[in-house]
């Protein structure tokens, strides 16, 4: 884990440079959020529960706004995971399935 490096801006991880803006990277944090996966709303609604028991903090973020989930329908939303780089090894063992 030492060698891992955190782009605070796009919640990325890299090696050099950010892959996303070409910033420069800080020493990753435990805490830092990173991107687990997207998932589309049934997907999500399977992965909640998995990474609710293991008693992994997360965060899920929805591509759309909410008018457009009212017009085009909660299932058409894709959302994507981000937990803590500490929990992430974690996280995506649970959520490989
Ligand atoms: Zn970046």
């Amino acid at each position: 884990m030492e060698e891992v490096r955190y782009c605070p801006d796009c919640q990325l991880l890299g090696e050099e440079k950010c892959p996303n803006c070409g910033g420069t990277l800080r020493q990753a944090k435990p805490n830092d959020p990173v991107m687990l996966c997207k998932a589309d709303a049934v997907r999500a609604s399977m992965l909640e529960p998995l990474l609710t028991q293991a008693g992994i903090p997360y965060s899920k973020v929805g591509r759309m706004g909410a008018a457009m989930v009212m017009r085009a329908g909660a299932f058409l939303e894709e959302y994507t995971f981000y937990v803590p780089l500490g929990a992430l090894e974690e996280a995506m063992e649970l959520t490989m399935v």
